[in-house]
């Protein structure tokens, strides 16, 4: 493929097509990273740090423009882009506290003086999904930067255009030249090769289970380090002593976000036997209510999905057939649209249950106890995120900790805030991003040991 061709998702239409970047070319970017990330490493804490400021800033007066990209690109309803994009703004900023802040320590030993450092890795490769291309990118790029690495992002093939502009803002607010680059490409040419490339000496990815255990493998070959964040297929568990008015009209929220391209999304509700007849009464308004269409309305709370590709395997999963609860409204087409739908299989073993759709599709199980509920709820290959509906605190904390996954919310659907860890359980991934240890992540800890004793 020598040219990516961009579709906007909610009429079809060609936004442009741009170079699809080749082998040859992904090492010649990696060879500008190994250079400006010398230069940038040398560079004084607080330089670091005004830098990254002033990335924040550019990114702060570009918010509109950038949401504006992604509603073109990935059809993402302009409230939520405004709200990516200040998010990238917000991460920028908290990060560029950090290099003052990669705080090593001193360690009691005999003899002498022990000290730890905190230095950077080198080169990072960041390689993105589609669903939310800019904040995804921005947890990784942001603290990689600020504990001193260059950083070489490969966003996915569909929607590379914010990370695209993201970069070009890194160059206008003064970044160096190289430091940070993006190169829009196919994962088996541009996400191969900075896998494979020595001079790479991680790979922070987030996308698919199946894309991430390849990469891991791989990564192997030159012991290189990985933060794999992957697939969900999250819990949304109601007790019966919960607010159920509340849990039902928030459930909708919880899983057709992002039109249920969403991680995190709650895509299993489990529902107490006793409470299960009046939750799904509350739920059908609740989703029928959730408003389709035009991304560029800021009414709008969904848009459609990001492809005909991806529209047809979410489709897959719901056959003439399929046990359909209720549904929601979906606007007729042109665009990749599907509406809001709510399916009741007969097992917790259905493909439905089981597998990640990333749509907006969600199953409700009844469960007996508490018990069953967290047999359930870790039933899954996954383990990413989860909410507890339950007015009984110490149950909510009970079930938290008895759930394995690693984003859990008691009586709300919240799994990213930036100033705290994020990251999966099992298949949902290795490692954790965001929060004050991200930096960290990016660092290699040296420890230095200096006599203090005559010998
Ligand atoms: P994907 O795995 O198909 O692609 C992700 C990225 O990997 C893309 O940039 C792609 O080009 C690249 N890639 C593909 N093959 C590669 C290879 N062989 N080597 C290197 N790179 C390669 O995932 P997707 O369809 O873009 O995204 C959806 C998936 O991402 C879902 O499973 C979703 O749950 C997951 N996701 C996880 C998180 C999280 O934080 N845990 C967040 C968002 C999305």
């Amino acid at each position: 493929m020598t040219e990516l061709t961009l579709i906007n998702p909610s009429d079809e239409t060609v936004i442009s097509t741009i170079p699809a970047t080749t082998v040859e070319e992904t090492d010649a970017a990696v060879a500008r990273a190994v250079v400006a990330q010398r230069a940038w490493a040398r560079l004084a804490p607080l330089d670091r740090a005004k830098a990254m400021r002033r990335f924040a800033d550019a990114v702060d007066g570009a918010v509109e423009e950038l949401a504006a990209l992604e509603v073109r690109n990935s059809g993402h309803p302009i409230g939520n882009a405004r709200w990516e994009a200040g998010h990238v703004r917000d991460v920028l900023e908290y990060y560029s506290a950090a290099p003052e802040r990669l705080f090593g320590r001193q360690i009691p030993v005999a003899g002498g003086l022990d000290v730890t450092f905190h230095e950077p890795i080198g080169v990072v490769g960041v390689i993105t999904p589609w669903n939310f291309p800019m904040t995804i990118a921005s947890w990784g790029f942001a603290p990689a930067l600020a504990a001193g690495n260059a950083v070489v992002l490969k966003p996915a093939e569909w929607t590379p255009l914010t990370s695209l502009r993201l970069a070009e803002l890194a160059l206008e607010s003064g970044l160096p030249e190289g430091l940070f680059q993006v190169l829009p490409g196919e994962g088996r040419v541009v996400g191969d090769r900075l896998v494979e490339h020595p001079d790479v000496r991680k790979i922070a990815f987030t996308g698919s289970t199946a894309t991430g255990t390849a990469i891991m493998a791989k990564a192997a070959a030159n012991v290189k380090q990985v933060t794999l964040e992957l697939g969900g297929k999250s819990a949304n568990v109601v007790f019966a002593d919960s607010d159920l008015e509340k849990a039902a009209a928030t459930a909708p929220y919880g899983v057709f976000d992002n039109s249920g391209q969403d991680c995190c999304a709650r895509t299993r509700i489990l529902v107490q036997r006793s409470v299960y007849e009046r939750f799904m009464g509350l739920l059908e308004p609740a989703v029928q209510g959730v408003r389709v269409g035009d991304p560029n309305d800021a009414a709008t709370e969904m848009g459609p999905l990001v492809s005909r590709a991806h529209h047809n395997k979410v489709a897959s999963y719901v056959p003439d057939d399929a046990p359909v609860a209720f549904r929601g409204a979906a606007p007729d087409g042109p665009g990749f649209w599907f509406p809001p739908t709510v399916l009741t299989p007969s097992s917790p073993a259905d493909r439905t249950v089981t597998d990640e759709i990333f749509g907006p599709v969600v199953v409700v199980l009844p469960f007996e106890d508490e018990a069953e509920a967290i047999e359930l709820a870790n039933s899954s290959r996954f383990g990413l995120s989860g909410s507890i509906w339950t007015r009984d605190l110490s149950r909510g904390i009970r079930v938290s900790r008895a759930i394995e996954s690693g984003n859990l919310s008691v009586n709300s659907h919240s799994s990213v805030r930036y100033t705290t860890p994020f990251g999966g359980y099992k298949h949902s991934g290795v490692g954790r991003e965001l929060g004050p240890d991200a930096p960290f992540a990016f660092t290699e800890t040296k420890n230095v040991f200096i006599a203090t004793e005559e010998s």
